[in-house]
């Protein structure tokens, strides 16, 4: 029957996110390097405040999510006003598309940016606009050039994702400066505590009204499944995330397991610290072996391979071998494939995998 029910502008547009795979037919002992997981897990303090919340199922959860703002702003030095919790940094991304953006709009990332991007782009009716890179590395004056006066959110992940690279302060500050005052900045800082010493944007938040930075606890908090993110912004931005988002977003087992990670400063030192040794060591393993990567800031590499043919014909291999590894075609990068740095053991597997298949040829 025919119908005039139609959705609205630009969202079948959108091609749906595909999540790294877990699961391979036939074999036991999978070992999943294609999500940027914690190999470490969660701190058990996570994972016992989880099993808590369990008795408390039938109350709704905190609205404001005061107590898990305030152990953030404790734990980074930022003002608990201005903070906002998402379902994920997921939830937080699109929603400021919503609030910002609609047809006739435009929302820049750059082209090996996050496949996120141009979901949240369309879902809201806007143009996405895709600005080069330089050799795997954001330009600041590619992603300038591309403004005009119809821009409104750039998306910058900083450690970006599927590179692994990183530009410099200064050179986001000079960004974040020489933008068309109708636009905002977008941080996304995933992959932030990775980076020793880094805050991710925050003094330039402070600095400045048209820059927002958002963190996750899906990476280095090791609570994927869990669904937490949050974003430090302008008050007035942090204001219309709050009246966009839904009441009851985060649940009370969440709210509850994110604030325990948050709190385990000793874990996520640990995590960070056992990311830098065995990211180095597998870079250089596999660089060994013929296959170089870009210097990572985050808990992957970005493997590079002579050929497309020969990225394809590795992540086979190594599925055969019960690892899963990330394609990375759909960002632009064909010749390479994306692997999580692993424990010490995944990494070692990692490396005499491609050993094996290099040998092989
Ligand atoms: C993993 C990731 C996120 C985190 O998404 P969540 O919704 O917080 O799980 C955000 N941005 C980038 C670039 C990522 O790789």
């Amino acid at each position: 029957m025919a119908t005039g029910i139609q959705p609205q502008p630009g969202i079948l547009d959108i091609a749906l996110y595909v999540g790294g795979a877990s699961r391979l037919d036939g074999q036991s002992n999978v070992l999943k390097l294609s999500s940027n997981e914690n190999p470490l897990g969660p701190s058990p303090a996570a994972v016992q405040a989880f099993s808590r919340a369990g008795h408390d199922l039938h109350r709704y959860p905190s609205t404001d999510h005061a107590d898990l703002r305030v152990v953030i702003a404790e734990v980074w030095g930022v003002d608990p006003a201005r903070v906002v919790c998402g379902v994920g940094s997921g939830e937080i991304l699109k929603l400021l598309a919503e609030g910002y953006a609609g047809p006739g709009d435009e929302v820049v990332f750059t082209e090996h940016g996050f496949s996120m991007y141009p979901i949240y782009a369309h879902a809201c009716g806007a143009t996405p606009v895709i600005v080069p890179e330089r050799d795997r590395v954001v330009d600041v004056d590619a992603i300038l050039a591309a403004c005009t006066d119809r821009t409104r959110l750039i998306y910058l992940a900083n450690p970006a994702n599927p590179t692994g690279t990183m530009i410099p302060e200064p050179e986001v500050a000079r960004l974040a400066a020489g933008l068309p005052p109708q636009a905002l900045l977008v941080l996304d800082g995933a992959y932030a505590e990775y980076v020793e010493g880094f805050d991710a944007g925050r003094a330039l938040v402070e600095a400045r009204e048209n820059v927002i930075m958002t963190r996750t606890f899906s990476k280095i908090y090791g609570l994927g499944g869990m669904r937490v993110g949050w974003a430090y912004g302008p008050q007035a931005v942090i204001d219309v995330l709050n009246r966009l988002r839904g009441p009851f977003n985060l649940s009370a087992a969440a709210l509850s397991a994110a604030e325990a990670a948050m709190r385990d400063t000793a874990h996520t030192e640990r995590c960070r610290a056992e990311n830098a040794r065995w990211r180095d060591w597998l870079a250089a393993g596999l660089a060994d072996l013929g296959v170089p990567s870009d210097p990572s800031s985050a808990n992957f590499i970005l493997a590079r391979f002579a050929s497309a043919a020969e990225a394809q014909d590795c992540d086979v291999y190594l599925r055969s071998q019960g690892i899963i590894v990330r394609q990375v075609a759909g960002y632009g990068l064909p010749q390479c494939l994306r692997i999580t740095v692993g424990d010490e053991s995944a990494c070692r597997r990692v490396v005499h995998a491609v050993g094996q298949f290099k040998g092989s040829r």
